[in-house]
């Protein structure tokens, strides 16, 4: 159940695993009530001083894809990373 969106940094250094959750990049997961976000991290370290840019960006992502009509975080870890 659920949909799973896979944002992936474009001319990156190398592939990067879309098909499970699981890739070399450890990526970011944002869990909305409709689905999920999974945002990839760029091996290039583009986005490396900018540590709240997977969350804004699976933000934008969930609004364009309708998994969440309002963000509603749901806190999978338990508590604020990093
Ligand atoms: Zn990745």
């Amino acid at each position: 159940m659920g949909e799973t969106f896979h944002v992936v940094p474009v001319d990156d250094w190398c592939g990067h695993e879309e098909i499970q959750d699981s890739c070399v990049c450890g990526p970011h997961t944002e869990f909305f009530f409709q689905g999920k976000v999974i945002v990839h991290h760029a091996l290039d370290g583009r986005h490396a001083d900018d540590p709240s840019w997977p969350r804004r960006r699976a933000a934008e992502v969930a609004s364009e894809t309708s998994l969440s009509d309002e963000i509603t975080w749901i806190d999978h870890n338990g508590g604020e990373a990093g």
